[in-house]
């Protein structure tokens, strides 16, 4: 694209704090606004913002003979025939003719006001794609216009644009043009910064991409590699960047408890542990115990991979704020994780002289009185629990630490009401948060989605532990995976058989895992087969799960409820039907219930013939790789970063236009830019934000 010479000198730096009122779209139909809004529309400059998927060139026109065929192509006629036919069915044919040929035009639905429209002698310019039909050539449901023999052709492409019910392309294309005529596009960025990134400005960037002219490059604007697409991508991500700079720097200004590091209970667990720390662990935990001592909450994400020991470093942290006289929460997602982490959490505290109490929703009224009162009093020191922890009843005496395990499986809301629980009333003190994920985050999502946060990573696993082998195994050959089993548990082992994904319903996943539980039973006369899954009473699970750690159970029949965090190190074979339905995550997490002991241990992916190519190539990587980092990275090239984020739940917006994969390059300029506009250019920082960001800043982390 030729730059053209700047219309108008940009705002300069500091000049006008915020961009001008936007045009409103109050003068359209509330139909129309409802329309909008599942567009995400919701002021004129989302229209400015809102860009084409792709283009229609209506700037050439063709003869008849000559156009192109198989794309749609722009043509011009006098129409010579016109009528309602009704073989095979009731449609209007008109025939059109030009110098070079003749064409057929056929609508299957149409008004009787278009019969008369089209009469003889009519001028029309048609714009669709030209098929060779049963009457020579032809074009069913053309767009088309009346028009005179001088009316010119568009100067521009035609945008087409993503819509929904009740707009149409021409109706949004109206309006862009009214929003691009109305909205303010002075540029947010000063020039000097814009040549030094060799990027356009945006008021010619979003007029280009709405209305390109005939010549631009098409491939450039599809692949959105063209330097407009690359200003639009260029100024999300910094809107990206500037938000979460600003929320992290924002922190900064919140109160907690200083929790100094005592080094007495912590030491105290140390010493009792069966194992020492791997370095990795030691130097996420000191990174945490350095956050807690600060008078700034922590925001703290704890990663690393499925059984490389974050819940000992979480032990760790919590002593430090219980040392010091406060009170620590822990939420598990799910029942059975929470149960396993709080038995785990007893059994290390409960020498140290520490009253760790457990709530969820399940537990008898009485039971919860009681756990409530401990929390209230103070006399419990630990509260491990499930939703319910953040639920109104819950008032913690004195909390100074929430973690959070499994964090992108919980909602924005329920980590917020988990912190404001530890608010001092009327005061700005708020607890400390360690959260902490199993699934890996790749660079660029850590640098974009969680730029927000401090992150701390455990990269090894502790020593001793054998390889999990993985052997994909064809349905067919489901004899041969039954004798693994009993050979496994003759010798000493367990096993768990994890039951098909069946999302379209619960209820056919829920009869599923009761069907596979009856055969195996009858399959394994000689073994002992539980069943877990999300429906059984929480009593039950526990029950089912207390078994199985202690080994009463040899063959665990399971749902993907046990995806998470279950921990039993005697088992060593997992086998997974259907595999080929679920997510790289989800099938590394469940890989990851296995390979916690000593003893070598094997998963088995079984799945249905025939395999679609995708479906191959994605078991090949869980096949290859029992790195979670490399798995993590080709599942965001295959699913965007929504899965791995947690879909809709991380309160992020999710970046349109910028691709991590492609425009890593932006990504990081847009960092060192969002940085240095925030101490020297507070102005223009604040001035983008507004642009991109608007109404909306609530997007933050919490
Ligand atoms: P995850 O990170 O998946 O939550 P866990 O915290 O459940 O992993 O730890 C997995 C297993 O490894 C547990 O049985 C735990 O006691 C054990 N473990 C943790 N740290 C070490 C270590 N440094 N050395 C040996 N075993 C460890
Ligand atoms: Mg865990």
């Amino acid at each position: 694209m030729k730059r053209k010479a700047v219309k108008r000198a940009p705002a300069k730096p500091g000049a006008s704090a915020s961009v001008a009122p936007h045009a409103t779209l109050a003068r359209y139909g509330k139909p129309t606004l409802v329309a909008l809004a599942k567009l995400g529309i919701h002021r004129a400059f989302d229209l400015v913002l809102h860009l084409p998927m792709r283009y229609d060139d209506e700037t050439r026109l063709h003869s008849i003979s000559n156009a192109p065929e198989g794309t749609p192509a722009l043509v011009e006629g006098v129409v010579t025939d016109n009528a309602v036919k009704f073989r095979p069915k009731r449609q209007l044919v008109c025939t059109v003719e030009d110098a070079s040929g003749v064409l057929v035009m056929r609508f299957l639905n149409f008004y009787m006001s278009q019969v008369k429209q089209l009469a003889p002698g009519t001028r029309v310019r048609l714009f669709g794609e030209i098929r060779q039909g049963f009457f020579g050539a032809e074009m069913v449901h053309p767009r088309y216009r009346i028009v005179r023999e001088d009316t010119s052709v568009a100067t521009t492409l035609t945008p087409v644009y993503p819509t929904t019910a009740g707009l149409n392309q021409a109706n949004l294309q109206r309006m862009t043009r009214d929003a691009l005529a109305a909205s303010d596009l002075a540029d947010t960025l000063p020039v000097d910064l814009l040549a030094k990134l060799r990027l356009p400005g945006f008021r010619e960037s979003v007029n280009f991409l709405h209305h390109p002219p005939p010549v631009a490059e098409q491939p450039a604007l599809q692949n959105r590699s063209h330097p407009a697409w690359r200003r639009v991508k260029f100024d999300e991500l910094l809107a990206q960047q500037l938000s979460m700079r600003v929320h992290y720097d924002r922190r900064k200004t919140v109160g907690a408890p200083a929790l100094p590091a005592r080094q007495q209970a912590t030491r105290q667990l140390l010493n009792r542990l069966p194992f020492k720390l791997t370095r990795a662990q030691a130097k996420a935990l000191t990174e945490i115990q350095r956050d807690l001592e600060q008078r700034h909450p922590m925001q703290r994400l704890l990663q690393g991979d499925v059984g490389s020991g974050k819940t000992v470093v979480a032990a760790l942290a919590a002593l430090q704020a219980i040392e010091n006289g406060y009170q620590v929460a822990v939420m598990a997602p799910t029942e059975i994780l929470g149960e396993q982490h709080f038995a785990k959490f007893s059994a290390w505290l409960s020498e140290l002289d520490i009253r760790v109490v457990w709530l969820s929703g399940n537990l008898a009224r009485k039971d919860k009185r009681a756990s409530l009162d401990d929390i209230a009093s103070g006399a419990a020191h630990m509260a491990i629990g499930t939703h319910a922890l953040f639920q109104e009843a819950v008032v913690f005496s004195k909390l100074g630490l929430a973690i959070v395990d499994e964090q992108h499986r919980f909602g924005v809301r329920q980590r917020l009401a988990l912190r404001l629980k530890g608010a001092e009333p009327g005061s700005t003190i708020q607890p400390h948060q360690l959260m902490m994920s199993a699934t890996p985050i790749p660079r660029t999502l850590a640098m974009s989605y969680y730029a927000d946060l401090d992150v701390s990573v455990i990269d090894e696993l502790p020593p001793g532990r054998s390889p999990i082998a993985t052997r994909l195994v064809a349905d067919t050959r489901r004899d041969e995976v039954i004798q693994r089993i009993r050979d496994a548990c003759v010798e000493g082992s367990q096993a768990y058989w994890v039951c098909p994904l069946i999302e379209e319903s619960e209820v056919l996943q829920l009869q599923t895992a009761l069907d596979t539980h009856a055969r195996l039973l009858a399959t394994f006369p000689e073994l002992k087969v539980g069943l877990v899954h999300g429906r059984l009473p929480a009593a039950e699970k526990r029950a089912v799960m207390h078994s199985f750690s202690r080994g009463d159970i040899q063959l665990l029949v399971a749902t993907t409820v046990i995806e998470v965090g279950v921990d039993v190190p005697n088992a060593t074979l997992m086998v997974i039907e259907h595999a080929e339905r679920m997510g790289l995550a989800q099938l590394h997490q469940l890989r990851g219930r296995v390979g916690r002991g000593e003893s070598a241990s094997t998963c088995i992916l079984i799945y249905q013939q025939p395999l679609s190519q995708l479906a191959r190539e994605r078991l090949k990587i869980v096949y290859e790789s029992t790195d979670g980092f490399v798995i993590a990275q080709h599942d965001l090239r295959v699913r965007g970063p929504g899965e791995l984020l947690g879909a809709r739940q991380s309160g992020v917006p999710m970046l349109r236009y910028a691709d991590l994969d492609a425009d890593i390059d932006l990504l990081e300029t847009a960092r060192a830019v969002a940085a240095d506009l925030l101490h020297n250019h507070p102005a223009v920082a604040q001035r983008h934000l507004e642009r991109w960001l608007g109404g909306r800043q609530q997007y933050l982390r919490v």
